[in-house]
């Protein structure tokens, strides 16, 4: 395979319903999104990640499906996405949507079927029982503090069925061989519109054998196979992006043998990059980064700071998670589910520039590609009083006129209302108060994104991190053919001077690109001087001194 476009996109996390609204009902939609495409070109997005459409009760966001044929009325009709498919490409932007099979909505046709008739070919599409069945550790419900079991009874079954998201969302029996053809009948449904690729929901869990009470998760990765073939056969490059928040040793297998899932979100790294802007140092980070999975010349990370749920610690020590709160959750409604936190991540960084900086250029120059979630470009902030995760999913911040230029329905019918006091203000925070200031937070962001379009060497190299003295920096190479970088960044609030050792470099000449700019390099060894949260690119080229 020839270098896949994925391997360097930059993706943009998008939830339709609250990005842009045409009609006026309060809802933002598929016409809405396509009116703003030319606003995420200028930006330098590549790839739209665009979050579920289709039929739903919206008991959670949308991904409680009632019908995975049909896209909900209130955003729009096929001609609407197939008009998105054709602008978006149009801009040389790639378009992949959610697939959410792990589970349906209790209000599916299939699942009600299955409930009514033991008999019924649906029944087995779930996973059923007599009485609640014990549940291991580990595979207790997703939602602690919401939801209390992974077992509810259904009266019209007179049974007990499985969930280990809410009770609204029935697990489909994903390794049943008529939902495996049901799953992958649904991929080639979307795909025929020309979509470009799928983020695969719950991907971790689709797999699983579910319902049982043995000890340990047992996972079977045939599923995974066949969505690959299924995607592989209708595109050169397939783009399958999982959402599998799983332990580190796990996570390779996803990648397969090169025949599973193309990209990974990189929830390990999301949560150590949080715990170092807390304690401010970078040792637990950099021994993530030696232990992640090597990627193949088509596997690649997708990296992020905050996405559409809760920011989830789960895979950090106690001890490492309290010290993520104490920074960035000081307050018990700021968590969400036993661990996480529910914020944005300018209120999270105090809404401090040097801070956001720090922050996006270290996550844009580590190996993978980046993901920003819709706002977080212009620093939007969230809402507490919404419940658990909308918190972070209010409307898109456009301008200062009526509802942010959002909408222009009567403001108590927008889908969630907008942040319209205190910091984050959408009178104060919105795309027309920074497009085209050269100082204003979104050029900064637009000028990173760029660079990062320039220097592919991100996408393909393995990082090398350098040994450094000073305990608050973390200093990589990226080498990739004849091209290297040197990125280093200081998590401290202080200004630092690490000293770096490049045994293969006795000579070299060294030309900033990016951030701080003072350096001195002899023999091999290059002085840095970081001001506080301070960030330098640099371009290192051999040279005969
Ligand atoms: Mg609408």
């Amino acid at each position: 395979m020839e270098r896949p476009w994925y391997k360097n996109v930059v993706i943009y996390a998008v939830n339709v319903r609250t990005f842009q609204d045409s009609n006026g009902d309060g809802w933002g939609d598929l016409p809405g999104l396509t009116s703003r495409l030319d606003y995420l070109r200028e930006l330098g997005i590549t790839c739209l990640w665009v979050q579920p459409f289709y039929c739903s009760p919206f008991k959670d966001n949308g991904y409680d499906i009632a019908d995975y044929y049909r896209i909900d009325e209130r955003f729009g009709t096929f001609d609407d996405l197939a008009d998105l498919l054709a602008q978006a490409h149009a801009r040389n932007i790639r378009v992949v949507l959610d697939l959410v099979m792990n589970h349906t909505s209790d209000e599916h046709p299939w699942f009600l079927a299955s409930a009514r008739d033991p008999n019924a070919r649906f029944r087995d599409y779930y996973v059923w029982a007599a009485a609640p069945q014990p549940v291991p550790p580990g595979q207790r419900t997703i939602f602690p503090g919401v939801t209390s079991g992974v077992w509810s009874y259904n009266q019209t079954a007179d049974a007990y069925y499985y969930h280990r998201f809410y009770a609204f969302q029935p697990e489909l029996h994903c390794l049943h061989p008529e939902v495996r053809q049901e799953i992958l009948k649904v991929l080639d449904f979307w795909l025929a519109f020309g979509v470009d690729g799928f983020r695969i929901d719950a991907a971790s869990h689709m797999i699983e054998h579910k319902g049982t009470s043995t000890k340990t998760v047992r996972r079977d990765h045939t599923l995974l196979k066949q969505i690959y073939q299924l995607v592989e056969n209708r595109r050169a490059a397939p783009f399958l992006l999982a959402e599998a928040d799983v332990q580190l040793e796990h996570l390779d297998s996803y990648f397969g043998a090169g025949d599973e899932m193309t990209l990974l979100l990189n929830f390990l790294l999301s949560e150590y990059l949080f715990l170092a802007f807390a304690t401010q140092e970078v040792a637990a980070l950099e021994r993530l980064l030696s232990h992640l999975p090597e990627r193949s010349q088509h596997t690649q990370w997708a990296n992020f700071l905050r996405n559409l749920d809760e920011l989830d610690l789960e895979r950090l020590t106690e001890a490492d998670r309290q010290k993520v709160y104490a920074a960035f959750a000081p307050q018990p409604t700021m968590r969400a589910y036993e661990r996480g936190i529910r914020r944005r991540l300018a209120p999270m960084l105090d809404g401090d520039r040097q801070r956001l900086e720090l922050a996006w250029s270290l996550l844009f120059a580590l190996p993978g590609v980046p993901i920003i979630n819709y706002g977080d470009e212009i620093g939007m902030g969230d809402d507490l009083a919404l419940p658990e995760r909308d918190a972070v999913r209010t409307p898109m911040q456009w301008d200062a006129s009526a509802n942010a230029g959002f909408s222009s329905a009567p403001a108590d019918q927008l889908v969630h209302p907008l942040i319209s006091s205190g910091r984050f203000d959408y009178h104060t925070v919105n795309v027309q108060a920074q497009a085209g200031k050269p100082d204003s937070f979104l050029t900064w962001m637009q000028r990173l994104i760029a660079l990062r379009h320039e220097h592919p060497e991100l996408g393909w190299c393995e990082p090398q991190v350098l040994e450094c003295d000073d305990p608050h920096v973390l200093a990589h190479l990226c080498r990739w053919q004849d091209r290297t970088l040197l990125l280093a960044h200081n998590l401290a609030d202080q200004q630092r001077q690490p000293m770096l050792t490049l045994p293969d470099w006795p000579q070299a000449k060294v030309t900033p690109i990016f951030g701080a700019q003072e350096h001195s390099f002899e023999d091999g060894h290059l002085a840095l001087t970081l001001p506080p949260y301070g960030y330098m690119w640099l371009r290192l080229t051999a040279s005969e001194k």
